[in-house]
């Protein structure tokens, strides 16, 4: 049973091939640059890396091609048909309050996803051009849709709504949604194997620290609350992001810099953060040497670790309250997964606060393995 994970981007698409009994990643890769100069494309093929060779690729749809062909490659292919995949699964930013689980793809539910690209601008109009081209080169396969912000729609109003003149979430949808939602579904069910106890009995709190950084509350394996918002700029500081933000500084800073709001809006989601801080660059790598230098910079450097941890251990006392109690932290993605560092630290400084039996613990993500795997739930009962 072979699943086909596709996520695209606004300049990219990630393909993985699954063969989901076996549990086994056959091949993967991206297409990268799309529609700019310089695409280009890197596969791997059981874990053997082809490196990345020059493609022409003008859209999405060209995309699909180009990871069809790859996938098919006589060389360096995975498959000798496209009639071996048995399901594709895309992952979807967006699914509004409507999609509160993964979807078979339907004309209905496109209309849907469309609908939501306004809250979602630039990211569900990639993954809507990927299912359609996928409609079109791979025809008759089914495609599901696994949503981000699904996981999240478990959240109680007191968590998901705003002190906003309510007309505004009943006009607009302004609430909270949250993301990364399959980063946190996968790594708390994973942790409750780990912890050899059953998810519903478990008071999780998982930290996704990657390039966008998000925190969820999950009671019962339910999301009680995340850290990301209408948007994902609310929250945690992140590489780019600034994340929280008394509101009044953005209209401050409209009025003192006179900037348009397409200018607040790159200020706030790519010039902020760790970046923004630091001044040295969005990488957690670079900052953590940069803190070690004997320079000016190292100063903001070390600003911006202590920004990052101290929002961080806020979350983790807020959720644990809002839980009413706490057996675990998980910390996953690229920061998460290979800077134990920032655990250690988050942990020792808690030891007072969380309460013994709490444990700290970094768990590998892997939303891919979960959309393949939520694709084939519904595939099968078709
Ligand atoms: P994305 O959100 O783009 O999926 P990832 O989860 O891959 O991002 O995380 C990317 C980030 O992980 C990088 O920007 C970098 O800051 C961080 N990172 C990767 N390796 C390390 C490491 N060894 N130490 C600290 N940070 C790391």
């Amino acid at each position: 049973m072979l699943i086909l994970v596709i996520n695209c981007g606004s300049s990219s698409a990630k393909y993985q091939l699954f063969d989901i009994k076996k549990n086994r990643s056959l091949a993967k890769g991206v297409v990268e640059r799309i529609g700019q100069p310089g695409s280009s494309l890197h596969h791997q093929l059981d874990g053997k890396d082809f490196g990345t060779k020059k493609v022409s690729c003008e859209n999405h749809h060209t995309a699909i091609e180009i990871i069809v062909s790859i996938l098919t490659d006589k060389h360096h292919g995975a498959i000798a048909s496209t009639s071996q995949i048995d399901g594709i699964g895309h992952r979807v930013v967006h699914g509004g309050e409507e999609f509160r689980e993964s979807t078979l793809i339907t004309e209905k539910v496109i209309r849907s996803v469309e609908k939501y690209s306004e809250l979602a601008p630039l990211h569900n109009p990639p993954s809507l051009s990927g299912i359609k081209a996928c409609s079109k080169i791979l025809k008759g396969i089914p495609q599901v849709a696994v949503f981000d912000t699904s996981f999240h729609q478990t959240m109680p109003q007191e968590a998901f709504l705003y002190g906003l003149p309510f007309k505004y979430y009943t006009k607009y949808g302004i609430r909270r949604y949250g993301f990364h939602g399959t980063s946190h579904r996968f790594v708390s069910e994973k942790a409750a194997k780990v912890l050899r106890r059953p998810l519903k009995s478990l008071k999780l709190i998982t930290c996704h620290l990657g390039n966008g950084c998000s925190m969820t509350a999950v009671s019962g394996g339910r999301s009680v609350d995340t850290s990301m918002g209408f948007t994902p700029l609310e929250g945690l500081v992140m590489g780019t992001r600034s994340g929280d933000l008394d509101p009044a500084v953005v209209l401050y800073i409209l009025e003192k810099e006179g900037l348009t709001l397409a200018a607040v809006n790159d200020l706030l989601n790519k010039e902020s953060g760790l970046l923004g801080v630091s001044g040295v660059g969005n990488d957690m790598r670079d900052i953590l040497k940069g803190a070690k230098r004997k320079t000016q910079s190292a100063k903001r450097c070390r600003f911006a670790i202590e920004i990052f941890v101290y929002r961080i251990k806020k979350y983790i006392g807020a959720y644990q309250a809002a839980m009413g109690g706490l057996d675990a932290v998980i910390f996953t993605a690229g920061i998460g997964e290979n800077n134990p560092w920032i655990m250690k630290r988050v942990a020792a400084e808690l030891k007072g606060v969380v309460g013994g039996k709490t444990k700290f613990l970094i768990i590998p993500t892997n939303e891919e393995l979960l959309i393949a795997r939520d694709t084939y739930g519904i595939i099968k009962k078709m």
